[in-house]
């Protein structure tokens, strides 16, 4: 008998320490609580949720008390917190949350909360009359408070940049097709409330050129492009697949590549005035421009020109088009070998198709320094340089700038710390 009280006493004690801490339930996630917009979810994780009997939410201000959840846990419980909806005031408040567990037992956990529902106040100091589609444009904001701060173009996003603590600008690239243009500036403070602007940037639209191109007149020179691009035999028989996989699936790694060094660049200005393009050249392809592959009258693929196409004479020098550096260089698929050059605050510019480099990556370079000389590596036919410039990434036309007027008028106040509007 003696025995029996004293393995139950044993099996009480392992089951009370086993419950205790084994499988004490608690809480995360509470650290969200210690800001509060007028409207947020929080996601509290419990674990062990089986183990307790009741999990209490409140929110305590001027002693009264706001109850967000009462309820038996579960692993995962969304908690909706609308303190503005509820009564409380702008201010200091706390958060308690309390899990009830041995039916008796009470953890509690609280967390020293600002309640503000204040958002940001963002005031417009400079943003372009109109854009074009493909192009540029920049816009210059000052904000009340510090927010986390973007720019969103129809469905793209662009970073803003500080001038100072309380001015900001980005530059960003207008899609080449689109139907509408919306240019919003988003800003979210510290605690989560969000204002958006929009800018009333209108758009003119540019047409850009569509050209069908017939594969068969240039069949027995891609025949040895392609092999040279895909490092095996291109016949007669996989010559369209082979050109598919170029123009599509290389193109978009290549394309994907470029966007990549030009999110990444410096928050910092290298370049000045207009950017120049290549002496005594010719165009002969401009950006934008559709071009529809078929052979024999059937459509195979299609691709966007992403920059200019300018022909000198044969290994002609290729100047930096503006101050920058040099982030890139290597063969790159159908751009052959290339350079890119970073002008800082999310502009780049792409120097393709050339014989070879007069710089490395790392190397700081003045407008006009001589980087490389024109050939026709990757997909190109003839002797000529592709030269193309980047927003934050994305293509745009560079005849925007190529031209010192543009460039004074619709990027340079953004430029400036000075809040004139
Ligand atoms: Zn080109």
């Amino acid at each position: 008998m003696r025995k029996l009280i004293a393995l139950a006493f044993l099996g009480l004690l392992l089951y009370g320490a086993y419950e205790l801490f084994l499988f004490k339930p608690s809480v995360e996630g509470h650290e969200s609580l210690a800001a509060l917009p007028r409207k947020k979810e929080v996601t509290l994780r419990v674990r062990n949720p089986d183990r307790a009997q009741k999990l209490r939410v409140v929110l305590l201000q001027d002693g009264k008390e706001f109850v967000l959840f009462e309820g038996k846990p579960a692993e995962e419980v969304k908690v909706k917190v609308e303190p503005k909806k509820l009564g409380l005031k702008e201010g200091k408040a706390e958060a308690v949350i309390e899990l009830t567990r041995l039916f008796v037992l009470k953890d509690r956990v609280s967390v020293e909360s600002v309640v503000d529902y204040t958002p940001p106040r963002v005031t417009l100091l400079f943003y372009p009359y109109a854009v074009i589609n493909g192009g540029s444009g920049a816009v210059k904001v000052s904000v009340s408070e510090p927010s986390r701060l973007e720019l969103r173009v129809v469905d793209r996003v662009f970073p803003f940049y500080a001038l100072n603590e309380r001015v900001f600008f980005s530059l960003f690239a207008v899609p080449l097709e689109l139907d509408e243009l919306s240019v919003k500036v988003v800003a979210v403070d510290g605690v989560g409330n969000a204002s958006v602007l929009s800018v009333p940037v209108k758009l003119k639209k540019r047409r850009y050129p569509v050209y069908y191109i017939d594969l068969k007149k240039r069949k027995q020179k891609l025949l040895v492009k392609l092999s040279t691009l895909l490092g095996e035999e291109v016949t007669e028989e996989n010559f369209l697949e082979a050109f598919k996989k170029v123009n599509e699936e290389m193109r978009r790694e290549n394309e994907a590549f470029l966007s990549e060094l030009g999110r990444r660049s410096e928050p910092r200005l290298y370049w000045k005035g207009r950017f120049l393009q290549m002496r005594n050249s010719k165009v002969i392809s401009v950006f934008g421009e559709k071009r529809v592959y078929t052979y024999g009258g059937k459509y195979v693929s299609e691709s966007y020109h992403w920059g200019y196409d300018l022909a000198s004479v044969k290994n002609a020098p290729v100047e930096a088009a503006n101050d920058g550096k040099v982030v890139f260089t290597g063969f790159l698929g159908i751009y052959g070998n290339t350079v890119v050059l970073d002008h800082g605050y999310g502009l780049t510019s792409v120097y393709a198709h050339l014989s070879d480099f007069k710089v490395k990556k790392g190397d700081e370079v003045k407008k006009g320094q001589i980087i490389g000389f024109t050939d026709e590596t990757g997909l190109a036919f003839g002797d000529h340089l592709h030269f193309g410039v980047m927003v934050h990434g994305y293509p745009v036309n560079p005849i925007e700038w190529w031209d010192g007027r543009w460039i004074k008028n619709a990027i340079l106040p953004a430029l400036q710390a000075k809040e004139e509007r």
